[in-house]
């Protein structure tokens, strides 16, 4: 879709100026060689004709004038031609830099229209079930299996729309840099423990096994760090077949406390790495992706982990899958 519209409209124009510009540039450049070289050829004749009446005995291409007037040619000539490398060279590069600008753009507007799009549906599609599990539970007298499965399916739902609303506001926070953010002495070790509990019993029955080592501290939030650690558990669960296995390790290592979020699902190929972090971006396209999403998540894990002065890497597991390391300095 992008690069559809990239090769349409206003940048067909654009191509159409620097062709032109490059066309009239070269036709400019040649005009000027064969006119150095005619003017110099004039001038070597005038000069032969002069030399020779003066000198009849002598050769001219021997003289020192006739050296002066080619090195001089040479030294024109190497001039044109490295002017206009030159010249061409940086009407590329803006041309270069100006379509990466331009494409990264029409990437984020697609981004946000897709955001718009999947926020749209993540809000009403939950809403719809918790509304008709709830008119259900109204009018029909069922049993307390039957009831309970209903609430048990309404209460995952609504897990989903409050992490979903979590991350929107916590994402307007980071981008309205707001203070507050990392300036707490948190228990960090309490909060994975916390927060993988929730998770144990997940609608995938995915297997979350854990190295915890207790009190541990850092110069954070406790709101920031949960977002980080409930978003990493959270997409190690999305993206994954069920009844699989993920780690969770917190552990201390040299200066640093280090957060391990190890899965066995799908994986992110090479070229993926690099972008899941931008804001929006999702794998795959929204016609082909089966998994639902904003692309919030490791948005906000990324600046979080940014703003606590750590770093966040993504590396393959074995023999599939993800794990996400991030390292955070430790408080002296
Ligand atoms: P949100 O978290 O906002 O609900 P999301 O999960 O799509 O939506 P991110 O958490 O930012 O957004 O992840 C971005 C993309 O990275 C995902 O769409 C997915 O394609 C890929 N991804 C993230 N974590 C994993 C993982 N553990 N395994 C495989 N792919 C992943
Ligand atoms: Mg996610």
């Amino acid at each position: 879709m992008v690069n559809k519209s990239f090769s349409s409209g206003p940048f067909k124009t654009f191509y159409l100026v620097f062709a032109y510009i490059l066309a009239f540039s070269l036709w400019w450049a040649y005009l000027l060689y064969a006119k150095n070289e005619t003017a110099f050829t004039e001038r070597i004749e005038l000069q032969r004709i002069t030399f020779q009446k003066d000198n009849p005995q002598l050769d001219y291409t021997a003289s020192k004038d006739y050296k002066d007037l080619v090195s001089k040619y040479n030294r024109q000539k190497f001039m044109i031609v490295t002017e206009g490398g030159v010249f061409i060279l940086l009407l590329l590069l803006g041309l270069l830099r100006v379509r990466k600008v331009f494409l990264r753009e029409m990437e984020l507007a697609a981004q946000q229209r897709n955001f718009l799009l999947s926020i749209t549906h993540e809000l009403k599609s939950p809403l719809a079930t918790i509304k008709l599990s709830l008119q259900t539970l109204v009018k029909r007298k069922l049993e307390p299996e039957q009831s309970d499965k209903l609430i048990g399916n309404s209460l995952v739902d609504l897990d989903r729309l409050e992490s979903l609303v979590d991350n929107i506001l916590f994402a307007a926070k980071i981008e309205r840099e707001e203070p507050g953010l990392g300036n707490d002495e948190i228990n960090v070790s309490d909060i994975v423990r916390a927060v993988t509990d929730r998770f144990v019993h997940n609608k995938k029955a995915i297997v979350i096994t854990g190295e915890i080592k207790p009190d541990l501290y850092l110069h954070a939030d406790a709101l920031g760090f949960t977002s980080v650690v409930i978003n990493l558990i959270e997409n190690a669960i999305k993206y994954s077949p069920e009844q699989t296995a993920m780690h969770v390790v917190l552990t201390e290592e040299g200066g640093s406390i280090v957060l391990k979020v190890a899965d066995n699902g799908i994986g992110i190929s090479g070229e993926d790495k690099n972008k899941v972090f931008e804001k929006f971006y999702r794998v795959g396209n929204e016609d082909t992706r089966k998994t639902k999403g904003t692309g919030l998540g490791l948005y906000i894990v990324k600046r979080v982990v940014e703003i606590y002065k750590g770093e966040i890497s993504i590396k393959d597991n074995t023999p599939k899958g993800t794990v996400f390391t991030l390292r955070f300095p430790k408080l002296n």
